[in-house]
């Protein structure tokens, strides 16, 4: 990762203060990574209560690694007071980059990040933390596309190494190292990717959960198929169980663009097993009640 982050850093821009906007799932723990990796955070919402659950994520983290003896008082402190909650857009200003992890709407998504270039400078870069929607399509409204490049950590953030980083049409190479060299930075495993609907990870995902979901139309059971693939198969866990972490609304929404974007590819059937669930508001971990039961 070094050797990545210090061969990317050439071109790169220097990272030295962060911002995100949103603070839920994604968001809370994207500011809790770079503020762990000594990149201080805003934690932006429009939402008083997104903010104290983001930092209370963040503490009871924090909290675990102080139990297990990584982290001291000292550092917990250190780290809990470079997360910076606001409501106020005026405090992302000074950001040398702003990662954006608001709700996955493509109408909302396009008028916040028209109002973050309006708040920041002219070199701060702009990234998106979306799962499935192109980002040259984010950026068509965009004064400064070549700033601008996907983001994209995957859920639980301070777990999963892989972030994707997302060449928009506009994109330039500046932005991508300097984005490949601050994930690098925050300990991910970046990869650059280009431009489409779902990027890489979630072209393989997609066709992997719609094949599960044509097994239950041909009458397998899931709980078998989930401990098949993880006990026999030696995943860690199986697709039931994934798309209950994922939030069935999450992996709805997400499996509708795909399969709009790949209609050849994605071997999605209607009225399947995700559908059926997400219009029972089975959502899930979530809400307690998924494929599975959580009390
Ligand atoms: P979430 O619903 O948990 O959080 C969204 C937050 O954005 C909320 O706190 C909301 O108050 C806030 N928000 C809404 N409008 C805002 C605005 N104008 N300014 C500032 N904050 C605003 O959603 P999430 O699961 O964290 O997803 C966020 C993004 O990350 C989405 O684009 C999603 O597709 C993507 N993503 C999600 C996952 C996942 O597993 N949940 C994984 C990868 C990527």
């Amino acid at each position: 990762l070094k050797a990545l982050a210090k061969k990317s850093g050439k071109n790169a821009q220097a990272i030295n203060q962060a911002a995100v906007l949103g603070a839920g799932i994604m968001g809370g723990g994207i500011a809790y990574q770079s503020a762990s990796r000594g990149i201080p955070a805003i934690m932006k919402d429009i939402n008083q209560a997104a903010l104290e659950l983001g930092m209370n994520e963040a503490t009871k983290l924090l909290n675990k690694q102080l139990e297990r003896g990584r982290i001291d008082g000292l550092k917990m402190g250190k780290i809990l007071s470079s997360i910076n909650p606001s409501l106020n857009y005026e405090s992302i200003a000074n950001s040398d980059i702003v990662v954006e992890a608001v709700v996955e709407n493509p109408k909302v998504k396009a008028a916040v990040l028209k109002e973050v270039e309006q708040k920041v400078s002219a070199d701060t870069i702009v990234a998106s933390n979306t799962s499935t929607i192109p980002i040259s399509l984010l950026a068509k409204d965009l004064a400064r596309p070549e700033k601008f490049c996907g983001m994209h950590f995957f859920n639980p953030v301070h777990r999963m190494p892989l972030v994707e980083v997302i060449r928009g049409e506009k994109t330039s190479q500046e932005t991508i190292d300097s984005v490949v060299a601050y994930a690098a930075k925050m300990g991910k495993t970046p990869v650059v990717v280009n431009d489409c609907p779902g990027f890489f990870v979630n072209r393989v995902l997609f066709p992997y959960f719609f094949g599960f979901t044509r097994l239950l139309q041909d009458g397998a059971d899931f709980v078998q198929v989930d401990k098949v693939m993880e006990k026999q198969f030696g995943w860690p866990m199986g697709p039931a169980y994934l798309l209950d972490v994922v939030g069935i609304d999450t992996g709805h929404h997400a499996g509708e663009v795909m399969a709009k974007g790949f209609p050849e590819r994605m071997g999605k059937t209607t009225e399947d097993a995700i559908d059926v669930m997400y219009q029972a508001q089975r959502f899930g971990q979530k809400n307690g009640l998924g494929f599975y039961a959580y009390t």
